[in-house]
């Protein structure tokens, strides 16, 4: 059957597998996949490196308004393992953006109404010729509001810092523990949930997806069934 291009947003809570299961969709159907929480994360990598972060963790924004024009972020595809990766002025910072540090203060620079205004027109340019999965907090509500197919995930607290750390963990990072990565899930819920501009909220003709109690393999399926039940109509 031939199945129209559409535009696939996932939006939802910090660390619910978004980014897993939208990675795996896409390269199921040979869609182009879009972290934009790895967009978010790359300004706010910028600024650490920039001294614009301010000791109380809040972001010198007059400074970083006046640069935001500068920083240029990019994809760019993993020869060795086929994943896509961010760039940060040319600079492969996948591993960087992932850190605790970018963790803790990122809810910050995502509510700054300018920052997420350069990095929504970009989103947005990037859809253009649909055949897109894209995976945030206001996909589906801001960036495509028209979008054919909309998911919005969800899990427990627990469930979500518990996969985080263990993901942590896995990378190697021995610091950390679990009551800080839970805190900071929870503190990125709220802020993410509360700010004025384009809260996380979900879009009204979102399906929801509990996966508190899937395997990986359940909720890839459950995904690949409602696009081809919404790209088949
Ligand atoms: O998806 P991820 O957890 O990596 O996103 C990091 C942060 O970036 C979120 O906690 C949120 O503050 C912000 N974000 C956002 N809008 C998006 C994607 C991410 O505000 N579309």
């Amino acid at each position: 059957m031939e199945r129209k291009r559409i535009i696939i947003a996932i939006d939802g809570f910090s660390s619910t597998g978004k980014s897993t299961m939208a990675k795996a969709l896409a390269r199921h159907i040979g869609y182009a996949y879009i972290d934009t929480g790895a967009m978010y994360r790359a300004v706010t990598l910028y600024c650490l490196e920039n001294g614009l972060v301010n000791a109380d963790g809040t972001i010198d924004e007059t400074q970083l308004i006046g640069r935001l024009g500068e920083i240029k972020i990019t994809f760019g595809v993993n020869a060795e393992t086929g994943q896509s990766e961010t760039y940060l002025d040319g600079r492969c910072v996948e591993r960087e953006i992932r850190d605790m540090r970018v963790s803790a203060v990122v809810s910050q620079v995502a509510k700054i109404p300018a920052v997420r205004r350069a990095l929504v027109a970009q989103q947005q340019a990037m859809g253009q010729e649909k055949g897109i999965v894209m995976d945030g907090r206001d996909i589906g509500t801001v960036v495509f509001p028209e979008a054919e197919m909309k998911v919005y995930v969800t899990a427990s607290a627990e469930t979500r810092a518990r996969r985080r750390y263990d993901e942590l963990v896995a990378k190697g990072d021995a610091t950390v523990t679990y009551e800080e990565v839970l805190h900071n899930v929870t503190e990125r819920d709220r802020i993410d949930t509360t700010r004025t501009e384009s809260p996380l909220r979900k879009a009204d003709d979102a399906y929801t997806l509990d996966n508190s109690h899937m395997t990986i393999d359940e909720q890839n399926r459950w995904l690949y069934d409602l696009y081809c039940k919404i790209s088949g109509e």
